[in-house]
């Protein structure tokens, strides 16, 4: 395809350092992209709130904590008021994005979701969902309450490897799904996870690639956790090295793309997130969730910041950026080429 990017067209370059991230090569790469993130996007690092409302499930995908067949996780569901009070909180601390984020749970319909979209609006916050497949009259319905962006990261570019991942679906739909999406006006984040049982270098390269198609205006990439409550409890993580090239490249293939130093990052080594962010990334994500829901919400396991609040949060996450240089975003946040109406 002539029109990709050249950190794309070049692939065997890629996939060398794909699978050596901690080659010099892969090091120029990194030190690349942060240069392009400065040129690009700029210094600043936006922050989403983020508020996990559910940690129901009716998927049962392999890697994840909260899936079905999960019997050791204590449920919980935030009612629509919590919700609601707790994004007036993250507006009342300075956010200007909340992310509500969920697993795919029916009990919330798609009339109660809007409802909640339509009142965390009055906070003058811009909204981010986060809540797996839904019908497309839904995200239509989301987007007219005022919704303006959409998370559904695709996981993985492998079609055989995402239907073992996740029993009962398809690539294709999540695919299909992303694109209605991308139709309805919502700036898109996709993304996938690294170091994944049977992942290879060429499906990491797919990952990219389906990124670049589909003009993601976000890009979520995080390590493989294992978790020990699920099939693939024993397998071997990904690393902070494998993840940061992938950001890096994924910064060089869509120059002005969101692209988050995700918590699973953080969760592994300390200075994770930073070094994402000096890898190409340019948002975080901290935690708006109220404490005592907190620890409920693992998709994998020994997640980072369980127990501040979320002005204790607020306050690490701003020292952490500014210990690398950078500065706190004042401006909503949305990708510069994205266009509301
Ligand atoms: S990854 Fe998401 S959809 Fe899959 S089981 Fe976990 S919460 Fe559910």
């Amino acid at each position: 395809m002539n029109d990709l990017p050249t950190v794309l067209r070049e692939r065997d370059q890629a996939l060398r350092l794909i699978a050596d991230p901690c080659s010099e090569s892969a090091q120029q790469i990194i030190s690349g992209a942060d240069h392009l993130r400065a040129q690009t996007v700029g210094p600043a690092v936006h922050l989403r709130g983020l508020i996990e409302f559910s940690n129901y499930c009716r998927n049962n995908c392999l890697y994840c904590g909260l899936r079905r067949d999960n019997q050791q996780v204590s449920r919980y569901r935030m009612t629509a008021a919590e919700i609601i009070e707790t994004a007036g909180e993250g507006a009342k601390l300075g956010y200007k994005t909340v992310v509500l984020q969920s697993g795919e749970d029916p009990a919330y319909s798609g009339e109660v979701i809007a409802e909640i979209i339509r009142e965390v609006k009055q906070f003058g916050l811009v909204v981010t969902l986060s809540l797996g497949e839904r019908e497309p009259w839904e995200y239509e319905l989301w987007r007219a309450a005022g919704a303006e962006r959409y998370l559904m990261r695709h996981e993985t570019a492998d079609p055989v490897l995402y239907q073992k991942l996740h029993p009962g679906q398809s690539l294709l739909q999540r695919i299909t799904l992303l694109k209605a999406l991308k139709e309805l006006n919502y700036q898109v984040g996709t993304g996938f996870i690294v170091g994944l049982p049977g992942q290879t270098p060429d499906i990491l390269w797919r990952d990219l690639e389906l990124a670049w198609k589909l003009q993601a205006e976000m890009v979520g990439i995080g390590p493989f956790i294992p978790h020990p409550e699920t099939p693939l409890g024993k397998e071997p993580g990904g690393t902070v090295d494998q993840t940061c090239i992938m950001v890096a490249l994924a910064r060089l293939s869509l120059p002005y793309a969101l692209i988050p130093a995700t918590t699973a990052l953080g969760s592994i080594d300390r200075f994770g997130r930073e070094a994402a962010l000096q890898a190409g990334a340019n948002v975080l994500m901290p935690n708006l969730t109220p404490t005592f829901y907190r620890a409920d919400y693992q998709i994998y396991p020994n997640k980072i910041c369980l127990g501040e609040g979320a002005a204790e949060c607020r306050g690490c996450i701003t020292g952490r950026i500014h210990s690398i240089g950078r500065t706190v975003a004042a401006d909503p946040g949305h990708h510069p080429l994205w266009d509301q109406d």
